[in-house]
């Protein structure tokens, strides 16, 4: 099976080169047959090839069993019009992957407050307030006149049913939870229709306990009792910005794994940005794409019925935090002395061991 390996900007090259030591690994001890194809994408390939995303990337990620996104420095590239295409905006619309899924858990024993985390996010990945990528000609925000902004959020059933879906399914093997965040006191219309598609496949999982709540208490609730969430759905937006927080909570923004996941592909992708302020110095933490990779193995093992995919997956799981475990085996922002590659050096080490 075929990976395409996207590095993308900033400290992409360097957690993505991180990753595939510990997916190279995970291919030997586990006999998982897999392939890495290499394309260029980002800043580099706009200097190249005057794009950031050239076309047969879009085609080579189609034809994949499987991708591996890189962050990308978003906020300095060109408009559209002149080569600058988010990647992963693009991707996510194009290949209809529209559950990103973002798990949050103390790996280091205790999160930012001291208070265990376990909970894991699904954000809805296709429509919301994404004005870059909401509308199906042209874009969702525009200035009428030269001093006035306008963006527009879409919201439909389609994409609210199976998001929601999606996370009653995940709820069914975790602890039978699913807090729906919305903003329905004001946004009375869109996230209303939301909640009603949220409600109505919530009666087809009836083990499961539907709880909803207001997205600014849900900011607080998360800080002050996160036991209390299990699996969260969210739109968008809030989904993006709830899940930072959860990351930082469960020891930090670098360790959190996540995937933008459709029904024909995944693609991996770290929870964090391109970090351009420590970009080519060799300290990225690269945890995060890593557990993004072992998500995507996990998918990939359901689609395929793969056990070996499975079980390699756990295996990189249970290496993240057994190399997390100890103060000594952790990188700089984790107050730890290791450079992103000792560190999957380290965690590349554990596969295989027992
Ligand atoms: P950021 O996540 O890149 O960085 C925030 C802070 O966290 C910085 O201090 C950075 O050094 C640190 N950090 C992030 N990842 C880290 C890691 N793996 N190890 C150690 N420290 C890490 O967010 P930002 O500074 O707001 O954005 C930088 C660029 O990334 C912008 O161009 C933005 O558009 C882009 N961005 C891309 C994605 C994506 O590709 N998915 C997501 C968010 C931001």
């Amino acid at each position: 099976m075929r990976i395409l390996v996207l590095p993308g900007d900033g400290i992409g090259p360097e957690i993505t080169a991180a990753t595939l030591t510990v997916l190279g690994r995970a291919n030997d001890v586990f006999r998982l047959g897999l392939s890495w194809q290499h394309e260029e994408i980002g800043l580099v390939s706009l200097k190249k090839e005057g794009t950031t995303l050239p076309l047969r990337v879009m085609e080579a990620a189609r034809a994949a069993a499987g991708v591996i996104l890189g962050p990308l420095s978003t906020y300095e590239y060109p408009p559209r019009e002149r080569g600058g295409i988010n990647a992963s905006g693009e991707l996510r619309i194009k290949l209809d992957l529209y559950a990103n899924v973002r798990p949050a858990r103390s790996r280091l024993g205790v999160g930012l407050t001291g208070k265990p985390v376990d909970l894991v996010i699904y954000r809805e990945n296709t429509e919301g307030f994404y004005a870059d990528r909401n509308m199906y000609l042209g874009g969702g925000e525009f200035m009428p006149t030269e001093d006035m902004a306008l963006s527009l959020r879409r919201v439909t059933t389609r994409c609210c049913e199976r998001i929601a879906r999606r996370a009653f399914e995940a709820a069914m093997s975790r602890r039978k939870k699913v807090t729906a965040v919305h903003k329905a006191n004001v946004f009375k219309i869109s996230d209303g229709l939301f909640l009603r598609e949220v409600r109505k496949v919530a009666t087809e999982f009836p083990q499961v306990r539907l709880e909803e709540v207001i997205v600014d208490a849900m900011a607080a609730l998360l800080l002050r009792d996160p036991m209390r969430f299990d699996v969260i759905v969210a739109e968008n937006m809030y989904g993006d910005i709830l899940s930072d927080e959860a990351s930082e909570l469960s020891g930090g923004l670098g360790l959190g794994g996540s995937i933008n996941a459709g029904d024909e592909l995944c693609v991996a992708q770290a929870q964090h940005g391109s970090a351009p302020d420590i970009a080519g110095k060799g300290i990225a933490n690269p945890a995060s794409l890593i557990l993004s990779s072992a998500m995507l193995l996990e998918w990939m093992a359901a689609r395929h019925s793969a056990g070996a995919l499975a079980q390699a997956a756990r295996a990189i799981d249970a290496a993240v935090d057994a190399v997390l475990r100890s103060p000594v085996t952790r990188t700089a922002d984790l107050g730890g002395p290791l450079g992103t590659r000792e560190f999957a050096d380290a965690v590349a080490g554990k596969l295989g061991e027992e």
